[in-house]
């Protein structure tokens, strides 16, 4: 699943050290540029095992498992789960709800890791009805170092479209906590970037092999983050059914979009945001980028890409089946 190729830029810099390890359900790979640092990318992976038994909703015992057999938490602040829980409500809100990490229940009906070409639809009704549940997100609140969060009778929540980007700036930080300067952490094809220098970041070709790319984009330290219809689905009747809801159908979205990528500041928000305009497609997830301060690229599905004017000339399109679209 690592969907980016991804290079530093920069002659006569010293050996690249890269590592891969399977975590938060996907291979993360990290690089840094000293061999003297390798051993801070193991730490790296510690920590998104940690963050995994923390999150993750295939682990019965995490926070998150039990908040939602629970129906409702007090975590402290400082938490790891607190912390893109409330990034999560950010998202929500700011999306209209596009983003909605209360989305389980869709997620459990459909199980599109689970079924195969040809596998038969969930029924109408169960989809409406898992549906309604996903609404409404989910209640959270601050007082002094507590986050309480509640959620609605039979509601569930699923960090899947979040957690990641949390998790590329939290290995980011113990980086250069241990002084590395630079360094690429890639997690599933959302990427960190650490330092200042020029990275060059590999998009992928939706319709492609993960190593296939259609741009190249020229960024420093920030997140490349991308959702995609292609990284897990199953085709049926010769549609092909996803694994990114729209809250509004209670179906795989269909905003005409094959990927859409978040560039910015924040990890979290960004793999929020990229999931978001996911949903809600080319000009109203432009503009939500836009509004939040982050850049954004999409690639339509007549292969047109279009993004945010302040990340343009830093995009190269590198297979001309793709055409880019002046903002
Ligand atoms: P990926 O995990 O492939 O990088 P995303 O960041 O877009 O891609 O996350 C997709 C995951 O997010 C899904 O597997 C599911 O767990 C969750 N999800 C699906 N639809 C939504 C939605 N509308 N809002 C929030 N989370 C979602
Ligand atoms: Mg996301």
């Amino acid at each position: 699943m690592l969907s980016m190729l991804c290079a530093l830029c920069g002659c006569g810099a010293p050996q690249p050290v890269h590592r891969e390890h399977f975590a938060m359900g996907t291979v993360a790979g990290i690089t840094v540029y000293n061999t003297r640092h390798a051993q801070y990318i193991d730490e790296c992976f510690t920590l998104l095992n940690e963050l995994e038994a923390e999150v993750s909703i295939n682990v019965p015992e995490s926070t998150i498992s039990r908040l939602n057999e629970a129906g409702s938490a007090q975590l402290g602040g400082e938490t790891d789960a607190a912390k893109i829980l409330l990034a999560a409500d950010r998202v929500y809100t700011e999306s209209g709800g596009a983003f909605n990490a209360g989305i389980l229940p869709l997620q459990q009906l459909w199980d599109i890791g689970g079924r195969s070409d040809g596998d038969p639809l969930p029924a109408d009704d169960d989809i409406e009805q898992a549906r309604q549940l996903s609404l409404g997100g989910f209640d959270i609140g601050q007082s002094g170092d507590t986050v309480s969060i509640k959620l609605g009778e039979g509601h569930g929540l699923d960090l899947g479209g979040i957690a990641k980007g949390y998790a590329g700036d939290r290995c980011a930080d113990l980086l250069k906590e241990r002084g590395v300067k630079h360094a690429l952490i890639n997690i599933g094809g959302n990427v960190r970037t650490v330092g200042g220098r020029e990275f060059r970041i590999g998009l992928r070709n939706p319709r492609g092999t993960a190593d296939e790319l259609y741009a190249v984009v020229t960024v420093g330290e920030t997140n490349v983050i991308t959702s995609g219809d292609y990284e897990r689905y199953f085709t049926t009747g010769g549609e092909r059914y996803h694994h990114i809801f729209d809250p509004d159908t209670g179906r795989p979205a269909r905003s005409g979009l094959l990927s859409a990528t978040v560039i910015g500041g924040d990890g979290a928000i960004a793999d929020g945001l990229s999931t978001a305009i996911f949903v809600l497609g080319r000009d109203e997830g432009l503009a939500l980028a836009e509004g939040m301060g982050y850049e954004a690229v999409v690639v339509a599905d007549d292969y047109k890409v279009y993004c945010t004017g302040g990340i343009a000339d830093a995009l190269e399109i590198t297979d001309d089946k793709f055409e880019l679209v002046s903002p």
